[in-house]
Parts: structure tokens; sequence; C-alpha cells
């Protein structure tokens, strides 16, 4: 095992900061680590991850938490080593957390390769049972075939019983395994990688999951904040976004069970705000009555980002509230005609009158966010985003800060088969990389300053894993980390492969 997994360093302080919200049985048996392929901050600021550990819990399973940094390989329960543990799992969010995922696996000292464990046969590596499950699965979870033994598809907490059970009732992987297979919604890619087979993934009732995060803490990346679930999926349809496409049927929690959650919580710890977890909250039918709700109670809201077209001042107001004096918002496209095509039917005007009112209501700087590389995009599209960064500015007094990524098309989306780089799909990074030259000259010259872009490397990477194939995945794990070049997987993309794929196993019969 490498030094670093190895090293003295202890959780003490974060576990004196945490305030459980909810009573959790304690000790349990299957001692299980589960693993969040980010910093603390940011995976304690995932309500996924919170349910999954509650599940675990009150199973009776002995879990600990374990985050990639800033202690790596010790849990924050009690600071045990990675190693003591025979059942891991990773909630996987993003593509690129797969990589995270495995190193981390590599550096505990457990192989990451889901084949080399298997043929490990009397070795250490072959007591080890690998899970997975998060966001990624709903979009493409071949990604981890080559990784875990077991992927939970979706909406996590039912399919999570039933691993647990399974585990209690039976002692060798071998013999877990199969009975795994059998459940809908759990992916074992050394059963399911021949014939055919009716996979589905998981979209259940919201109000039957818990709701709201297990700790507050100031450490996490929205300060001392509960996390309330409002809703999942969205009831827009923009071609890009995978929420729509993905995650669908749109979910709304009941008003009555948010608020029971608030006033429960409030009873036992303190909290500075609440954080809606929610694709769009304009979308949400009683966010009228949710927000006097918290303002009786004199209780600030955070929401991660705004649609102009959604935006209201009683949603500014409880903003400010809260101490927040920033909003973000996400026009994609400097261009009316663009922004509209990508699913997004407000204007330029529309945004500048709207954050007009924000300014009128305390908001001192806004977050824009644009995408390049987009379906029938041009040089001039590109410039219109420097030409509305300016608009805003000089017409509303906002501070303005502008963060453009490139569009990666991603399976089940509605823009699933368009062109990775915007061009006639011959060479995407070369294509993006001249699209920033364009934006770059836009702004004078340099970004530096007002806007910042996310790398094209990053969005090969991105556009390449999440088309992954079984055998792609198989790949990454068994060749180490080197395998992660973007250029390599680029190479081997074959959307039509992944496609078929998808089929063979009866998933999501409305991807394109
Ligand atoms: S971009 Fe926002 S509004 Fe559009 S589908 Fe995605 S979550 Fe919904």
């Amino acid at each position: 095992m490498g030094s670093k997994a190895t090293e003295w360093a202890s959780w003490s302080d974060y576990r004196i900061d945490e305030s459980p919200t909810v009573g959790l049985p304690a000790g349990g048996d299957l001692p299980c680590a589960l693993f969040f392929p980010a910093d603390y901050s940011v995976g304690m600021a995932n309500l996924g991850y919170h349910y999954i550990y509650r599940t675990l819990r009150e199973q009776g399973v002995s879990v600990e938490r374990f985050f990639a940094s800033p202690v790596s390989h010790r849990s924050v329960e009690r600071d045990t080593l990675v190693e003591r543990f025979q059942v891991i799992l990773g909630g996987i969010s993003y593509e690129g957390d797969a990589y995270v995922f495995a190193k981390w696996l590599e550096a505990g000292g457990i192989s990451p390769s889901r084949v080399e464990r298997e043929r490990d046969v009397s070795g250490k590596n072959n007591n080890f049972i690998v899970g997975a499950g998060g966001a990624v699965t709903y979009i493409n979870p071949f990604l981890l075939s080559g990784i875990a033994d077991f992927i939970v598809l979706g909406d996590g907490v039912e399919a999570t019983r039933y691993v647990v059970e399974t585990m209690r009732s039976e002692d060798s992987r071998e013999r877990v395994l199969p009975i795994l297979a059998q459940h809908p919604s759990i992916y074992v890619p050394s059963i399911h990688k021949h014939g055919t087979h009716r996979l589905e993934v998981s979209r259940r009732d919201i109000d039957l999951d818990f709701g709201c995060g297990n700790w507050v803490t100031p450490r996490t990346a929205f300060g001392k904040t509960l996390l309330i679930e409002l809703q999942r999926g969205c009831v827009r349809g923009c071609g890009f976004c995978t929420l729509p496409a993905c995650f669908s049927p749109p979910r709304q929690r009941m008003l009555e069970l948010v608020k029971r959650d608030i006033i429960r919580v409030a009873s036992v710890c303190d909290f500075n705000q609440i954080g809606l977890v929610t694709p769009e909250a304009g979308d949400y039918k009683e966010l009228d009555e949710l927000l006097n709700f918290a303002e009786n109670r004199g209780i600030g809201i955070s929401f991660a980002s705004l649609r102009v077209d959604g935006m209201t001042a009683h949603m500014v107001r409880a903003l400010v509230r809260g101490g927040r004096h920033s909003v973000t918002v996400a026009p994609e496209s400097g261009d009316d005609d663009l922004r509209s095509k990508c699913g997004k039917n407000f204007t330029n005007d529309h945004i500048i009158e709207t954050l007009y009112m924000a300014k009128d209501e305390g908001v001192r700087s806004v977050k824009l966010y644009f995408m390049i590389g987009l379906p029938g995009e041009d040089d001039e599209h590109i410039m219109s985003i420097s030409k509305l960064c300016d608009r805003v500015r000089n017409i509303t007094g906002l501070r303005v800060t502008a963060t453009i990524s490139p569009f990666v098309p991603k399976p089940g989306t509605r823009w699933a088969n368009e062109h990775f780089g915007g061009g006639d799909g011959a060479n995407g990074e070369k294509i993006l990389k001249s699209k920033y030259a364009v934006l770059s000259r836009s702004f004078g010259g340099s970004l530096r300053g007002i806007a910042q872009k996310a790398s094209v490397k990053e969005a090969c990477l991105e556009y390449a894993l999440s088309w992954a194939t079984p055998a792609m995945s198989e790949f990454l794990a068994t060749e180490g980390m080197s395998a992660f070049s973007y250029r390599y997987l680029m190479e081997r993309v074959d959307r039509n492969e992944t496609m078929k794929e998808f089929r063979r196993l009866g998933l999501r019969s409305n991807l394109r």
C-alpha cells in the first residue's frame, strides 16, 4: 500500500464541527466504506451521498465516510483505514469522478480493476466487493463497469437495501453477485456481459426518500446549510441537458414534507440557511409559500442557479436575507436565437431587466454561464458572449464574471447525436481551440479578470468518458491511470457501440 494511504492524519476537527440532523443507529455489521471522490466540502453538499449513508445506517450497517481530501484513506467517523473494510462503495457524480475513484482504490491498496480482483482468487483483492452508484449511472453506467463489481442504477435507496439483505444472507462475493444481478436496477458487469437483459434505471417517488441532509457543518461548499430536496428531473427540455433526458420524470416533493423537515431539524440543531436541492427552483409549484414559510422563521435560502425566466423579486429577497449578494444564471449564449435553440426562451433584454430587478433587491454581482461549440454556432455567436457581458455590466452596474465551457453531447439528451466541438465532428479538440481563440479576441485578447474557461482537454475527457463502453472501462481499470489520456480515449469513442450496449441491456428506450 502506498505511504500516502497509511500516513497518520485525523478528521477530529471535522467531527467536532458536524451537527447531526437525525438520530441514526450506532455500530452494526458489514463494515462498509462509503467514498465520495472529491473534497469533504463538496461531498457533504451532495444529498444523494447523505441518503445512501442514512439508508445503510438504518439497515444496521457499520458504514463510515471517506473523501478524496483532506484525509484520503481514513474514515471521518473513526479515522479507520480503508483496508479494514471489505465492502467499498463509491458515489460517482461526474464522469471524471470515475478516474478519482479508481486512483483512490489503487492508492488504498485495492486493485481498481474488477477483472483483476476476480482473478485474484485466493489473494487479498478477491475479498473486496466494490460497488458504485450516483448521478453518472443515470447517464452511462458502462463507465464504471471495469471498476465496480456491481452498479446501482439511478435512485439508490431501495436497491441499497436489497444489497444489504443479500450481503447478510451470503458469505462470498461469488454468491452475492448472482443474487444482486436479479435486481432490475443493479448492473453486475461480470454477469450481464453476455446475452440480452432487462435492466432499468430506478426513478422513485421522491417523497419516499429522506428529503434532507444528515448533518450540517460549516465546512461544506455552502457553509452551515441544511440541504433540502425539492425536485428531481426537470420540466424543461434544454437540448444539451441530462436532467430532463436522464433524470425524468420530473418529480416534486410535497411542500408539507419539506416544511416538516425544516421544523424537525430546527428543533435539534442550528443552521444558517436552507440550500434548495433542485434543478430550477422557480419551477417548484409552491415556491412562494416555501419562501414565506422560511421568511416567517427568519431563515435564508440559497439556490444553486436561477433561470432568468423564473427569477422573481421574492426569490432574490430570500437569497439576500440569507447573506448572498450574488446570483448565478446560465444564458448559455449571448445570442437570443441560439439560446432559444438550446431550449431557453428568454432574450438578452429579459436577462438585463431581471438582473436590474436583482440589483434593486440588494444583489451586487452576477455569474453568467455560457457554452461554446453549440450546434449551429458561428463566430458571431461566440462574440455575442462578451457583448452580453458588457451590456449587463454597463446597464445594471453589477460586477460580472463569466464561465465558458464547451458543449459536450451526452447519451440520452436531445443533442446526443450532435458533434463534439460543434463543427463537422472531424476534430472536436482543434475546433474548440479555434473557438476559444475567437472568444479571447472578443474579450480584448484576454479573458483574465472577466471570464474563465473550462479546459478543452477536460471537455475532451468528459466527452470520451460519457460515451465509454464496458471495453473502454475495463481498459481504463486494467491499464492504470496513464490510460486516462484524453487523446487516447477520444480516438476510441464509438457512440454506436455505446448505444448498442444500452439496447442489449434494455436500458432506457428514450436514448438517442
Ligand atoms: S438547463 Fe436547467 S432548465 Fe434546462 S433542462 Fe437543464 S435543469 Fe432544466
